[in-house]
């Protein structure tokens, strides 16, 4: 989701690995993110394949690359990988407001 998509709520920078869990400010260790998927990602480091039921650490942005975890058809949100998977659900990207925004964009 591009900032321009939300211009009322400045995307947050958010620790990928949370203070919480001993991340730091270093910023190979940050990420900027919409204030959505900040929410939904709270400290989680991990979440359920909700097509395996397996524990999966969570797609990293610093370290995984998008396009080998997600595609984004018809405003929707797909995970191709249990980690894909996983964020997708864990963030609640396919809200339905955040489709229909995805939709209006492309
Ligand atoms: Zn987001």
């Amino acid at each position: 989701m591009p900032q321009q998509a939300t211009p009322l709520i400045a995307f947050h920078i958010e620790h990928i690995v949370s203070r919480q869990h001993r991340g730091t400010d270093d910023p190979g260790g940050l990420a900027l993110a919409c204030d959505r998927c900040n929410a939904y990602k709270g400290p989680n480091l991990s979440s359920v394949d909700p097509e395996t039921g397996e524990v999966i650490a969570l797609f990293n942005p610093r370290v995984d690359v998008w396009r080998s975890h997600f595609a984004v058809r018809d405003g929707y949100v797909l995970g191709l990988t249990p980690a894909g998977r996983a964020t997708a659900r864990l963030l609640n990207m396919n809200a339905a407001r955040r489709v229909e925004l995805r939709q209006a964009l492309t």
